[in-house]
């Protein structure tokens, strides 16, 4: 029986209103993306396979961050939770993780190609470039072996042929850096079909990069 004390439920709350957002911007489809938050010893993650538009709070799985033991929640944790433990493993300065298949992000991924401009300051000023780590299978370790060092220095990686895995020291932040990059990657995708971006000259990428 979970004690009341050790349920965070402002965790809970968090997750279900991070889910309603992404789902509400398109970010997450009916069986894919998966949220975290690691509180106070406890890992707090989305079940597996479950419409995130209709969470409720029962259904937010609970564990011991270090032992995995679930202690809350109906249903069993995401397929993809190895990937939020060894993230958290690899940052300890993290709290937040979201794994999704956001379209234009995931196509990026798709073609193993890192979001990057010399045409848009916003993303040069924010996320520099964002960049892919090599493909590793889906529910494996093996898909973090390979994003561990990326990983480990930037809060928003491209899972190549899977979609993206974003990182930071609370879901809010999270969510907003995985909606930004999102609304990159669909910009310079629509550019890209407009016309041909016009690049700025390497000074004034500088300037932003170097910010
Ligand atoms: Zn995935």
């Amino acid at each position: 029986m979970l004690e009341e004390k050790v349920i965070d439920f402002t965790a809970v709350k968090e997750i279900l209103d991070v889910c309603l957002r992404l789902d509400s911007k398109g970010l997450v489809n009916a069986y894919e993306g998966n949220v975290s938050i690691k509180r106070d010893g406890y890992l707090y993650i989305t079940p597996a396979s479950k419409n995130k538009a209709f969470l409720k709070e029962e259904m937010i799985c609970i564990l011991e961050a270090d032992s995995l033991k679930q202690v809350g929640g109906i249903f069993p944790p995401s397929s993809e939770m190895l990937l939020h433990t060894l993230s958290y493993q690899a940052r300890p300065d993290i709290a937040g993780v979201i794994h999704c298949h956001a379209p234009y992000l995931t196509a990026f991924a798709l073609c193993n190609k890192p979001v990057e401009s010399k045409a848009y300051p916003e993303m040069m000023g924010n996320f520099k470039k964002i960049q892919v780590a090599p493909y590793g299978r889906p529910g494996t370790p093996a898909i973090f072996d390979e994003a561990r060092e990326l990983v480990k220095k930037n809060d928003v990686v491209l899972l190549a042929n899977h979609g993206v895995l974003a990182v930071g020291k609370d879901i809010w932040t999270v969510m907003n850096k995985t909606e930004a990059c999102e609304s990159i990657a669909k910009v310079l995708t629509l550019a890209e079909q407009i016309g041909k971006p016009v690049n700025l000259s390497d000074d004034e990428c500088q300037f932003f990069i170097a910010k």
